[in-house]
C-alpha cells in the first residue's frame, strides 16, 4: 500500500541535503501525473519533483497529522 516512508527521496534538497524545502507550485499533467516546483529553504536551489497518478487510498486506511522534529508537519497515510 501507499505506506510513504517517513523520508521519501524527494524530501531534501538535491543540492544542499536540506530537509527545509517547499512546494511553489503544483502542475497536473494530461495523463494525472504530478508536478511540483519546489524550492530549498536553505540554499534557494529550485527543482521539480514528479508523481505518478494518485492511488485511491483504502477504507482500511487512514490519513493522519504528525509533527516532526525534522520536516514540521506530515501527513501520514496508516492502517486503521
Ligand atoms: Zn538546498
Amino acid at each position: 500500500m501507499p505506506a510513504h516512508s517517513e523520508h521519501p527521496a524527494n524530501a531534501f534538497c538535491p543540492a544542499c541535503g536540506s530537509y527545509k524545502i517547499n512546494v511553489v507550485k503544483k502542475y497536473i499533467c494530461d495523463d494525472y501525473t504530478h508536478v511540483r516546483r519546489r524550492r530549498c529553504r536553505d540554499c534557494f536551489y529550485r527543482w521539480y519533483t514528479v508523481q505518478e497518478p494518485e492511488e485511491i487510498v483504502p477504507p482500511n486506511y487512514r490519513v493522519v497529522y504528525v509533527e516532526d522534529e525534522l520536516y514540521g508537519q506530515i501527513t501520514k497515510v496508516v492502517k486503521s
